[in-house]
């Protein structure tokens, strides 16, 4: 599934549905009494920040850098333009969102942009910004599509140093003249890739052009297709290229394999699979809506607690799923690929593809979910017939074969699947072309 914002023909964007519910944002969190800041000695510090970001972080449990937040920082505070690409989940939030803050220094006028693709990610960056900032009088907020114009209107007009906005509702405000960019020095583009999957490449464009060209900006993805060094070219001024790990893999904190079964008996060896599975939480992918929606009926009759998430549900719904996912109300969270990147959910142990993803490069983003930053986790892959090209896609995509299992005691009907020759030979290796972006079904 695709989800991007659906458009006229001329390519103006429809007026969004009015609703009226109002997600509160995060609050500011600021400490009640003044904190004294200790000097700091630590690799933060020695990156160049402050020693109140290099105590943020400490109190944060951070120990050590991680290696795109080791290279893009001192890169940021001097200044410099800069395209990070590295895996997910790997700290490229911070990777920005300190040396920013240090740069700003103190409250002014809006002078950040990060635009997000999607209005979740968009609420884990502000509240990210909101905690690092925690010693700072910076003040931060955010735009987003899918709720009243009312709250984030009276938010604009009174002022921010930072602002996390989704494109489509930053156009409204501006247009509406709401808030406008004339001050912008730094303008992040995070989850770049996502960004143009989504179909956002002209709203992006119309956004840059809003900025002063003389402003500092930054690229962030995990991906980096060509299409992201051409807009590149066109938005950043000599920018200096982090690139972290191989392109493609997954990382090395996520053990994942695939489980071969004909359609009929998926949805039993899903329901096999959570009752042998020492789960915590447990993320469920979908290719279409409509199939999320069935998955999680049928999850619920089986008495799990269930949530879900995609495109047609709207933000309140999907707010309270991410919630009470999050804090543990419930345990499975089925979605479409909506999910798929960027979001980050402490605690996820278990990732399921009902569905094998259509596009090889989603399995990374997908199975990503789970094993975040120094957690380990798990990611399984159900595999039918139809799904054998599509499972050797990924394959070629991480450049590593994945494991086959069988669950013990499950009354497997049998099928081609289960025998590799009889595969091998009816799938020629060289059938690659589905890899290549834009050639999706
Ligand atoms: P990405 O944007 O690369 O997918 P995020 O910025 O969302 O990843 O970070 C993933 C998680 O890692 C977050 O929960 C964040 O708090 C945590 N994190 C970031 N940097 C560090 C670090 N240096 N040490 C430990 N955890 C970190
Ligand atoms: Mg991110």
């Amino acid at each position: 599934m695709r989800s991007g914002p659906a458009r006229h023909g001329d390519g103006r964007r429809p007026r969004p549905v009015r609703d009226e519910f109002e997600h509160p944002g995060h609050v500011a969190e600021k400490p009640a009494v003044p904190v004294n800041i200790p000097k700091m000695d630590t690799p933060f510090s020695k990156l160049g920040l402050c020693d109140a970001l290099a105590f943020t972080v400490q109190e944060k449990g951070y120990t050590e850098p991680t290696p795109i937040q080791v290279q893009a920082i001192p890169l940021i505070l001097e200044g410099k333009d800069v395209i990070g690409s590295a895996q997910t989940g790997t700290g490229k939030t911070a990777a920005f969102a300190l040396p920013i803050i240090q740069r700003l220094a103190g409250h002014g006028a809006m002078r950040c942009l990060i635009l997000e693709p999607t209005r979740e990610l968009a609420l884990q960056v502000e509240e990210a910004f909101h905690k690092y900032a925690q010693f700072t009088d910076l003040r931060v907020t955010i735009v987003y599509g899918g709720v009243g114009y009312g709250k984030q209107t009276e938010d604009l007009r009174r002022g921010m140093d930072i602002l996390a906005a989704t494109p489509g509702r930053l156009l409204d405000h501006l247009e509406q003249r709401n808030c406008s960019l004339d001050k912008i020095n730094i303008l992040v583009l995070d989850e770049v890739d996502r960004m143009l999957d989504m179909g956002f490449l002209p709203d992006v464009r119309r956004i840059v052009q809003k900025c002063p060209a003389d402003r500092q900006t930054l690229f962030f993805t995990a991906t980096l297709p060509p299409e992201i060094e051409h807009l590149a070219s066109w938005a950043l001024r000599n920018p200096s290229k982090v690139e972290i790990g191989r392109k493609h893999s997954a990382a090395d904190t996520i053990s994942h394999c695939f489980y071969p079964v004909v359609a009929s008996q998926k949805f039993d060896l899903l329901q096999l699979l959570l009752e042998r599975t020492d789960f915590k939480s447990v993320l469920i992918f979908c290719r279409t809506r409509m199939g999320a929606d069935r998955i999680a009926a049928r999850l619920v009759q089986k008495g799990h607690s269930v949530g879900v998430m995609h495109s047609d549900r709207n933000q309140r719904e999907r707010v309270e799923a991410l919630d009470s996912f999050k804090s543990g109300k419930i345990e499975v969270l089925v979605a479409t690929d909506i999910a798929a990147r960027g979001l980050d959910i402490r605690g996820i142990s278990h990732v399921i593809n009902y569905d094998v993803p259509e596009n090889a490069e989603d399995y990374v983003h997908r199975i990503g979910r789970t094993g975040r930053a120094h957690h380990t986790g798990e990611a399984f892959t159900l595999v039918t017939e139809d799904d054998v090209r599509d499972a050797r896609s990924i394959e070629r995509f991480i450049g590593a074969s994945v494991e086959r299992k069988k669950v013990e005691g499950f009354p497997y009907v049998y099928s081609a699947l289960f025998d590799q020759k009889i595969l091998d030979d009816a799938v020629p290796k060289t059938s690659t072309s589905r890899l290549h972006r834009g050639a999706r079904r």
